[in-house]
């Protein structure tokens, strides 16, 4: 790769008029050089439409200019001829856990082209993290860190902090933003009390909050107090259910038993199955209103919402269980148990609730909510990068289009001057296919050019990680 010198960059990005904004385009010293790469002939596809014939050229890790196939490039660039290919932004995934298992979760989300992640059960170590990637000195995907989970008394989750006052509430935000979240992750179990002096504190300390839509709290509520994501599709079927009354009140019925939290979690759930049986298209309408008016997402991980709602070995032998470490293998075997289905009306039954609610993330995202890409990897046979391909698959599966999947896949991401150069060169056309996402060439983030061979040799690298054991306990939830 030839060094092109800032200053020659500099008089090319003035020929093609956009001096004004060079300097912005291209930090730094005069006569540094800088490694400026050409995409050439590429299909964009973008949330801003459709570009053929496309050259992107990008230094380090921005983009310069997007111009037409035949645009003039600066002396000494990198040309990549990509007829034929398709680029688009880098992928984000919305729900993911275990970035501290860094050889693993990071190279198996930028082989992937997953260049983000949001991180949704952080803890100092994975802050931590985050710095070292932005420094350089690790190689991953951008990180957004969700607190610790903050849930209310009897939480199935091992190691959430424990909220049981609306002082409690407070205090717990505090202590989130001191220690570097990005976001406050809530959980299934807290009252309407201290979610509402959460979401207060929230906006006092200007950090947002998401996460699970509490099980006392109809979901429409927590969207007006700010809750910006709601997670795995939980209260929706209830909010939506024309019995959403009766159903809430036999829920507020049920027996607490200190001793089995996860048993509650899983009796709420089949309210919920049965809230799908009485679903009500206009309180869909109503409430896919307010989510819009409070800018509040829904984050469906519907490919993990899939293995739950599966036989316990439908998905056990996945070929990409040799990416995942040991210590998973087993942790994954129990922890599907709790859900899995096993007469074969339960497996109907879970299968038609899977469907209904599928079919009420595509109802809401007709009528215009907002729907994020996100995994919940981490749990089981969820893969850290692949995954996502999946769930892209799964939210057209829903009813979503093609380009609405890619437009969840991506937050809605562009391609333009000045923005981090996170791309991925696909083989295949996503807007025809969805699946073609998975026909990755090359990834492009943080300057870096992850061709066939590079990822390739970072995958068996993973493989090899995933064999030592690794002295830590599972940190995921759902
Ligand atoms: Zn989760």
């Amino acid at each position: 790769m030839t060094d092109t010198t800032r200053r020659e960059v500099l008089g090319w990005l003035a020929g093609l008029g956009a001096a004004a904004g060079a300097g912005l385009l291209l930090p730094g010293q005069a006569g540094a050089s800088t490694n400026v790469t050409a995409l050439r002939d590429v299909t964009l596809i973008d949330s801003s439409g459709v570009r053929p014939k496309a050259t992107i050229v990008l230094a380090d890790n921005k983009i310069l200019a997007v111009g037409s196939c035949d645009l003039p490039l600066p002396r000494g660039s990198t040309v990549l001829n990509l007829a034929g290919k398709f680029v688009i932004p880098g992928l984000w995934d919305m729900h993911v856990h275990g970035a501290y298992l860094d050889r693993i979760t990071l190279p198996l989300c930028l082989a992937n082209g997953v260049t983000g992640i949001r991180e949704m059960f952080g803890f100092p170590q994975i802050y931590e993290l985050r710095e070292r990637i932005e420094r350089g000195e690790v190689f991953g995907p951008r990180l957004i860190v969700g607190s610790t989970i903050i849930d209310g008394p009897h939480s199935p989750v091992t190691g959430a902090l424990i909220v049981t006052t609306p002082d409690e509430g407070r205090q717990a935000v505090r202590d989130a933003k001191r220690q570097g979240a990005d976001l406050v992750k809530v959980y299934s179990n807290l009252d309407r009390s201290s979610l509402a002096a959460i979401a207060d504190e929230c906006s006092k300390q200007a950090i947002t909050f998401a996460g699970h839509c509490p099980t006392l709290v109809p979901l429409g509520d927590a969207s007006d107090l700010g809750q910006r994501t709601f997670e795995h599709m939980y209260g929706l079927p209830l909010a939506t259910s024309a019995r959403e009354t009766q159903l809430r009140q036999a829920i507020a019925d049920l027996p607490i038993d200190p001793a089995n939290p996860f048993g509650r979690f899983m009796k709420v759930l089949e309210f919920e199955r049965q809230a799908t049986l009485s679903h009500s298209r206009s309180k869909a309408a109503q409430l896919a209103k307010r989510l819009q008016r409070n800018n509040s997402a829904l984050v469906p991980t519907m490919v993990t919402m899939r293995v739950f709602s599966s036989p316990a070995d439908r998905f056990a032998n996945d070929p990409r269980m040799k990416y995942a470490p040991v210590f998973y293998r087993d942790f994954w075997r129990e922890a599907v148990k709790g859900w899995a289905p096993v007469t074969d009306q339960e497996i109907r039954q879970q299968a038609e609730f899977l469907r209904r609610r599928m079919d009420q993330v595509a109802e809401m995202h007709a009528h215009g909510v907002e729907v994020l890409a996100g995994t919940d990897a981490g749990n089981p046979y969820t893969f850290p990068g692949f995954s996502l391909h999946d769930e892209l698959e799964l939210l057209v599966d829903a009813g979503l289009s093609p380009k609405a999947a890619l437009r969840a896949g991506t937050r809605g991401g562009t391609v333009k001057p000045g923005e981090a150069a996170n791309l991925v060169v696909l083989d295949g056309d996503p807007l025809k296919d969805i699946r073609n996402t998975q026909r990755i060439h090359t990834v492009l983030t943080r300057g870096k050019v992850l061709g066939p061979a590079e990822r390739r040799q970072m995958l068996a690298d993973v493989e090899k990680a995933a064999q030592e054991p690794i002295a830590t306990a599972a940190r995921t939830c759902c």
